[in-house]
């Protein structure tokens, strides 16, 4: 792979794979659904659905209608599921681009309803509150109200049922069994009104603890990128990262005991070492503060020193006078036998993997491959 400035190589195969294990994670019987809002967690939308569809997913979900819009223009055709509230502008472009809703209340299906009949049939996934506490509806005479209403109009179908799952348990909580018991009836009531409906609960984290899943899809995000849920590293869980992240060596300074660099002289060498500029900075969507961060170079692990800049960074290269300008940087991946998970670079952020990717700016260039074989 070439190194310009700053690349992320995102292995399509490898997202690929990481479907294939969550479909033999959730069972035989449960769909996949393939989270790619955030332009797929900084990923890139349209190439990760692709890749997810072709190893097996079948149904996509972003935040956004805007999300959807970009997905069709891209020539996605798969269900597509709109999980964010939307303005009435939003929902018109989420029903043009042929994407199901989700609702928790009236005025989303009076919304849709009055529009011009004619247009289709727009599925609406119905929200219910399982003790998380943001939306969805909370009970049952509730939420079997607004499945009746729906289906007495043309135009709009209940389509599914689910709710989101709070990651880590408070211990004043009900319990994720609890929850997913409550959940179970919940859907087991809508389920007589519109029997085809599809109930999903279950995101990256419930799936991982769970030794299969119970409804009739999961949502997973964080599992399609091999990103560990809970932020430590993704290997034990038998995920494999799409993402690398790479740079190169710009230049070497060597630096004599006392010697300065960095803006306003934050590292100071204690002994004779040499010094890599390596051109990523915040300007990519790292960030000015990291505490603790390494980068491989020539295989070995190599410290950060100083801030980041928004162009470029620093790194303390020892006394090893073998490196050479133009080799490569590795922040996210692997060189040799060394490793640096999103995970890690991230906790050196003070931020989680998924918002270290999704924070990559349009100025790193993403170049997408099937295992290191360059793919359109
Ligand atoms: C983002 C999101 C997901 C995916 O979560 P992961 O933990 O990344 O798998 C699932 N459901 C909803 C409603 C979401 O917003």
């Amino acid at each position: 792979m070439t190194h310009e400035r700053a690349t992320a190589g995102v292995n399509l195969a490898a997202i690929g794979r990481n479907v294939e294990r969550a479909k033999a994670r959730a069972g035989p019987e449960v769909a996949i659904c393939a989270v790619v809002k955030g332009d797929g967690y900084g990923h890139g939308a349209a190439p990760v659905a692709s890749a997810a569809l072709a190893a097996g997913a079948t149904r996509l979900a972003v935040s956004t209608a805007a999300e959807a819009a970009d997905l069709r223009r891209a020539g996605i055709v798969a269900p597509i599921l709109v999980m964010g509230p939307l303005s009435e502008a939003e929902l018109e472009l989420a029903v043009a681009s042929r994407a199901e809703v989700v609702a928790w209340h009236r005025e989303l299906v009076e919304q849709l309803t009055r529009r011009d009949a004619g247009t289709g049939t727009t599925g609406v996934h119905l929200h219910v509150d399982v003790g998380m506490g943001n939306v969805g509806l909370r009970d049952v005479g509730q939420a079997r109200a607004l499945a009746s209403e729906i289906t007495a109009k043309s135009g709009v179908t209940v389509a599914g049922v689910m709710t989101q799952l709070p990651d880590a348990g408070d211990p004043d909580d009900p319990s994720l069994e609890d929850r997913l018991r409550r959940f179970s009836e919940l859907a087991g009531a809508l389920r007589e009104i519109e029997p085809g409906l599809i109930a999903h609960a279950e995101n990256s984290p419930v799936l991982i603890r769970s030794p299969r899943a119970r409804f009739d899809m999961v949502r997973v995000g964080d599992l399609l990128y091999g990103f560990d849920p809970f932020g430590a590293d993704p290997a034990p869980h038998h995920l494999e990262p799409a993402l690398t992240l790479t740079s190169r060596v710009a230049s070497i300074r060597r630096l004599r005991p006392g010697d300065t660099a960095g803006y306003g002289g934050r590292f100071a060498a204690e002994t004779a070492t040499r010094i890599a500029v390596v051109p990523v900075g915040y300007g990519d969507g790292l960030r000015r503060c990291t505490r603790g961060a390494h980068v491989l170079v020539g295989g070995r692990r190599r410290a950060v020193v100083g801030a980041v800049a928004m162009d470029s960074l620093m790194v303390d290269l020892g006394d090893d006078g073998s490196a050479r300008i133009g080799d490569p940087v590795v922040l996210i991946g692997r060189q040799g036998a060394e490793r640096i998970t999103a995970e890690e670079l991230a906790g050196t952020m003070g931020a989680v993997n998924a918002e270290l990717t999704c924070g990559l700016t349009a100025r790193v260039r993403r170049v997408y491959h099937r295992d290191g074989e360059r793919s359109a």
